[in-house]
């Protein structure tokens, strides 16, 4: 029965319309372990296939890079700190959140939502983070054969390629396949207690509260008989016990006791995701309605503004932005929304000041260094965005969004070549290396490439054909 379901699987993953995904390099797979580097490339490749195919994936870096820091400050006092994460976001109400091999970890909208302590919400992540550092993963997966691993690798590309594609009742088929699969991958107990255990030591190591954990899962119990067979996603994953719950109060008990602050990012992340949730006419009455409760809550105020803006009613969300510019510390989520609104009224002069004052006061932020990139290009200022750019690429060559940008100031500077040797990176970080290559050869006939340019295009292109042939070769061997 299972044979025959995993057959129809693979028929299907395989019938969806190919626009050049890979399939993942799986290497050596006879040990009985995945090795780390197997997992981290199995990895790579389905994250990939989810930035680019699945609609769910939320490309809100703002909200990205506060989940990566609540996640990358539990990693870091994990017992495993020089492990590779990454976070990202699922625009999906319902409550979960997933680690994929090689330790790439997807949030939910609503389990942040859902969350009413940021130590609650740092008890999932730490929980997910666990199985990461405790190899679960690559045990689980180490069983399967490596044909099993092929199909359920494969089955997960058909079903984010559902999940974007029209065709519901297709959807629906890999989506209930990928139920049977994801419950075959399901944790033991022994596994679930092991991440509970250690998802609270580094819960505790990384100075939260530690009673945000069995709080959070009672309350994910308690929402779990009330729904009867629509248990929340996470739990059917993570089957939550009582024993479990009773295991983490006991250790709670014997712990110190702290009392934590929400970080203001914890509320306005929350802010965003309500004020862009609904219809915006909607959001507005319901941020409005917040803001009445509390009319000194910074986080619901900033939402409100939020809100007016996607509703369009620009001057409201202004006034608003600069009641609460005005009389309190600023904010790198305030003041991405007052280059929002100056982009959407198309003064561009005024979004790229707003955004180099941010970048001063907040130098750590991605999100500005890149909201300033798209704002200098679309003032008019490309080469001050590709110099932006430029500055920060050599940490992050693996991030296709800084591609992009980069590819998108050389187009208005009318550098071709540039632009399309850039364009090739988007793509084969996005999981499509023939459409990388075809953008490497528009670069090399652009014809205004100097000779290091054009060397450099050459050297790239030379690699990539040759991935290209090892990879056909493995597949039809
Ligand atoms: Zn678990």
């Amino acid at each position: 029965m299972m044979r025959r379901s995993l057959a129809l699987l693979l028929s299907l993953a395989l019938s969806f319309p190919v626009h050049g995904y890979d399939l993942p390099d799986l290497g050596d797979v006879a040990a009985s372990e995945l090795s780390p580097a197997a997992e981290r490339r199995i990895g790579e490749q389905i994250i990939s296939q989810i930035r680019w195919r699945d609609a769910a994936y939320l490309d809100d870096l703002e909200l990205e890079e506060y989940i990566g820091r609540v996640g990358h400050r539990l990693a870091a006092v994990s017992n495993n700190p020089s492990l590779d994460f990454d976070f990202f976001v699922v625009n999906d109400p319902t409550l979960n959140a997933f680690a994929l091999p090689g330790g790439f970890i997807g949030v939910h909208t609503g389990l942040l939502l859902a969350a009413q302590t940021e130590s609650e919400f740092a008890s999932v992540l730490g929980h997910e983070i666990a199985h990461v550092t405790q190899r679960h993963i690559a045990q689980i997966v180490g069983k399967q054969s490596q044909s099993a691993m092929l199909m359920i690798a494969s089955l997960l590309v058909a079903v984010l390629a559902a999940r974007s594609n029209s065709d519901v009742s297709q959807a629906a088929i890999a989506a209930g396949q990928a139920g049977a699969i994801q419950s075959q991958l399901g944790y033991t107990r022994a596994f679930e207690r092991e991440a509970d255990r250690t998802g609270l030591e580094t819960l505790e190591g990384a100075g939260f509260d530690v009673r945000g954990m069995p709080g959070f899962f009672e309350r994910l119990q308690r929402a779990t008989r009330m729904y009867e067979n629509n248990a929340p996603a996470y739990l059917r994953t993570h089957p939550l016990t009582t024993e479990r719950i009773a295991d983490m109060e006991n250790r709670v008990a014997s712990m110190r006791y702290r009392q934590v602050v929400d970080s203001p990012d914890f509320l306005f992340a929350r802010a965003k995701l309500r004020a862009n949730s609904d219809q915006p006419a909607e959001a507005v009455k319901a941020m409005e309605n917040q803001v009445a409760q509390a009319p000194d809550d910074r986080a619901a105020a900033y939402g409100l503004a939020r809100a007016l803006f996607r509703a369009g009613r620009f001057d409201e969300a202004s006034q608003r932005l600069s009641a609460l510019r005005g009389k309190s510390s600023p904010s790198p989520w305030v003041e991405t929304l007052a280059a929002e609104i100056a982009l959407a009224r198309k003064d561009g002069a005024a979004a790229v000041r707003t955004l180099e004052t941010a970048t001063r006061s907040f130098p750590s932020s991605r999100s500005l260094v890149y909201a300033l990139a798209d704002a200098r290009i679309l003032a008019g200022e490309p080469g001050a965005a590709v110099e932006g750019v430029r500055s920060v690429l050599s940490g992050r060559q693996s991030d296709p969004r800084l591609w992009q940008l980069l590819s998108r100031g050389y187009a208005a500077l009318g550098k071709r070549t540039a632009q399309h040797r850039a364009q090739a990176e988007v793509y084969l970080l996005r999981g499509s290396l023939p459409a990388a290559v075809e953008q490497l050869e528009i670069a090399r006939k652009a014809g205004d490439g100097d000779f290091f340019d054009l060397s450099a295009v050459d050297a790239r292109l030379r690699e990539l054909k040759q991935r290209l042939i090892e990879q056909r070769r493995e597949r039809y061997e």
